[in-house]
C-alpha cells in the first residue's frame, strides 16, 4: 500500500540499546518518547526491549494506547485541568508547573484511590514550560506539602525546544540546585532529575553532564539516531529506521518555467522558477497534506525535489542513472518534522517491519 512509511523495529531497538547503554554508564535512565509515532504500542514495546525504563507522551490519547505495556508512563505536556481525570488514570507520572492543575490532579487521584507522581518543571531559559520564579516555586511547594494523593518524585527542565537554548553544565547545574531546594523544603529525596531531551545527548558524549542528573526524555535521538543540540548523527545508530515510500503516477518531459502569468500557488506564495530548459519530471502520489512543509531527502541522490501541492510531489529525474517508470516506488529519508506529519497522516500506510 502506497504511500507508506517503512518502520524497522530492529533498527529502532538497536538505536535504543546503544543510547541506553551510553546513558546507563552515567547512571541515567531513559524515558522513551512515543509522540512522534502517535503511541503505536508495537513500536513503543521495542523501546522497552532496547532498555528504556519509562514511556512518555504529550497526549492522553497516545498514553491510553500504551496502557497494556507494564512500565510507568509519563505525561509530558503539562496536563489540562479538563483532563485531570484521564491523566490520573493513564499516566503514573506527569510534568507540572501550575499549582491549580496539581490540585485538580490530587482531587482526581483521590477518587481513584491512587497516588499520582509528579515531576516539577523549571524553566532554565528556553522559555517554554516551567516555574521561572523561585518564590512562586516555594509557595507552590508549601501547598504541595498538604496534598495527600500527590507525590513529588522529581524535577525536570526542557531546553532547545522553543528558544533553542543548548543545555550545558551551568543551566543543568542550576536544575540540580533547584532539585536540592525542593528536597530541603519537602524533606524528601527526589528519584528523578530529568535533564532534558535529545539535545542533552552531546553532553553525555563529552562526559559533561552534571552528576545528579539521572533521567533523559528521548524521542528524536532514538528514532532518527540524531542529537538535537547541533543536529549531529550519533555514532553507531541508524538514521533510516523510518523511510517514506511514494509511487510515481506521471513521468513527462516539461519546461522548467511555467507558461503564462504567474499568480499565487495553492498556499498563497508566489513561486519563483529557474529556467533549466526541458526536464524529465515525475509526479508522486503524496503531498503537503502528508508531509506538511517539511523537506524530505530522496535516497537516490540524483533526484531533485522541486515542489509539492496538497497531494502531488514533483521531482526532477533528468540526471538519474535509473530509468524510472510509472508505478515505480521512490524512497526518502526523513527528518523529525516530516516524521511527525507522516505518522499523523491517515493517508500514509504504517508498514511495520521486524528486520
Ligand atoms: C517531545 C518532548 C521530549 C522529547 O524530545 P526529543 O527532542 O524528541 O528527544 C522531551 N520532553 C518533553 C517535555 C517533550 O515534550
Amino acid at each position: 500500500m502506497n504511500p507508506r512509511i517503512d518502520i524497522s523495529l530492529n533498527k529502532l531497538k538497536h538505536n535504543t540499546k546503544v543510547i541506553s547503554d551510553m546513558c546507563k554508564e552515567k547512571g541515567i535512565q531513559i524515558a522513551a518518547v512515543t509522540k512522534a509515532f502517535c503511541g503505536i504500542p508495537e513500536i513503543a514495546q521495542v523501546f522497552i526491549d532496547g532498555g528504556a525504563k519509562y514511556l512518555a507522551d504529550s497526549r492522553i490519547e497516545n498514553l491510553k494506547k500504551l496502557n497494556n505495556i507494564p512500565v510507568e508512563k509519563i505525561m509530558l505536556r503539562l496536563p489540562m485541568i479538563s483532563q485531570a481525570k484521564e491523566t490520573a488514570e493513564y499516566a503514573d507520572i506527569s510534568l507540572n508547573s501550575e499549582i491549580e492543575t496539581i490540585i485538580a490532579l490530587n482531587d482526581a487521584t483521590e477518587k481513584l484511590n491512587k497516588v499520582h507522581k509528579i515531576i516539577l518543571m523549571v524553566d532554565l531559559g528556553d522559555l517554554r514550560e516551567g516555574f521561572f520564579d523561585n518564590k512562586e516555586l516555594e509557595s507552590a511547594l508549601l501547598i504541595l506539602k498538604d496534598l495527600k494523593n500527590i507525590k513529588v518524585v522529581g524535577i525536570g527542565s526542557n531546553l532547545t525546544c522553543y528558544g533553542g537554548v543548548i543545555p550545558n553544565k551551568t543551566n543543568l547545574g542550576k536544575l540540580v540546585e533547584y532539585g536540592e531546594t525542593i528536597e530541603r523544603v519537602l524533606d524528601t529525596t527526589l528519584e528523578i532529575i530529568s535533564g532534558g531531551n535529545s539535545s542533552s545527548i552531546y553532553l553525555l558524549e563529552e562526559d559533561r553532564i552534571p552528576e545528579r542528573i539521572n533521567n533523559l526524555r528521548l524521542g528524536e535521538s532514538l528514532l532518527l539516531g540524531r542529537e538535537s543540540a547541533y543536529g549531529n548523527f550519533i555514532t553507531n545508530t541508524y538514521n533510516d529506521a523510518f523511510r517514506l515510500v511514494a509511487e510515481i503516477i506521471e513521468i513527462k518531459n516539461k519546461p522548467s518555467m511555467p507558461i503564462g502569468e504567474i499568480g499565487m500557488d495553492a498556499f498563497g506564495n508566489t513561486p519563483i522558477f529557474e529556467d533549466k530548459g526541458i526536464r524529465k519530471r515525475a509526479i508522486l502520489a503524496i503531498g503537503r497534506q502528508d508531509i506538511g512543509s517539511n523537506s524530505i531527502e530522496p535516497v537516490d541522490e540524483k533526484i531533485e525535489v522541486i515542489g509539492a501541492s496538497s497531494d502531488h510531489l514533483i521531482i526532477d529525474i533528468t540526471d538519474c542513472n535509473i530509468s524510472y517508470k510509472v508505478g515505480d516506488e521512490i524512497t526518502f529519508n526523513i527528518g523529525y518534522g516530516a516524521l511527525l506529519s507522516l505518522m499523523t497522516s491517515e493517508y500514509i500506510h504504517k508498514n511495520i517491519i521486524s528486520y
